[in-house]
């Protein structure tokens, strides 16, 4: 999945993640790629979602963590999460 055109420069992003994700049985089938501009609430978020392979964009606000987002095609909840200190 490519990144989302409208990421040009990084310092316009409060929040910027990019994920692969896997499905049950452990296979990397999905992506996902969250962010949310300087100043404003919602997060934009594009998904290829690891369970029915349906790619999406949308928006979303979340109001705590972890931050989850919903697939529109089987409904699955997906967890996004946090990038690890390493
Ligand atoms: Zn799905």
């Amino acid at each position: 999945m490519k990144p989302p055109v409208e990421i040009k420069d990084i310092k316009d992003f409060a929040y910027l993640t990019s994920r692969k994700l896997k499905n049950e049985n452990g296979e990397e089938k999905g992506a996902v790629f969250l962010w949310r501009r300087k100043g404003e609430e919602e997060f934009n978020y594009k998904l290829k979602c690891p369970y029915c392979e349906e790619e999406q964009e949308s928006s979303v606000v979340f109001n705590k963590r972890p931050y989850r987002v919903r697939c529109s095609n089987c409904g699955k909840s997906i967890l996004v999460e946090k990038l690890s200190s390493k």
